[in-house]
């Protein structure tokens, strides 16, 4: 396993044509599917480390992964897609960074917890189950906490 603080995951970078509405072309960019947001990203067409484009909005469509734990990543790097990379390897380091965060900002919502009533309890050992849970995929995978 890489060390998550610092390894950039590589993505397959699609060079797509880009045209102007009167359709002229304007140019050439690349498109990833981000490893750790897993939306679509576009970038200019020099390959190479990135900055993540992660939105920090929440409830955008098709978003599966919550903002809050892509705020901070090691970003990408683009790569023709015909390179002998294993994609998929690659985009599940990404998904162990954004995991990894999950576990730290669920861990420290409950270590803020102070529950009184029986279902604050109740959420409470909840939330803890999720975080086992976390855990337990985390460590399965070699990922220190
Ligand atoms: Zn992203």
């Amino acid at each position: 396993m890489h060390d998550l603080d610092t390894y950039q995951p590589r993505v397959a970078a699609t060079l797509v044509q880009d045209y102007f509405p009167n359709g002229k072309l304007a140019g050439e960019s690349r498109v990833i599917t981000c490893p750790y947001c897993r939306l679509q990203h576009s970038h200019g067409a020099v390959l190479g480390h990135r900055a993540p484009h992660c939105l920090d909005v929440v409830a955008k469509r098709n978003q599966v992964v919550d903002p809050r734990d892509t705020r901070s990543t090691p970003g990408y790097v683009l790569c023709e897609p015909d390179e002998p990379v294993n994609w998929q390897l690659e985009y599940v380091y990404g998904q162990m960074v954004v995991l990894r965060n999950k576990y730290r900002r669920l861990s420290a919502e409950h270590e803020r917890m102070d529950p009184w009533t029986a279902r604050e309890k109740r959420v409470k050992q909840n939330l803890r189950a999720e975080i086992d849970g976390i855990a337990t995929v985390l460590r399965k995978a070699g990922v220190s906490l």
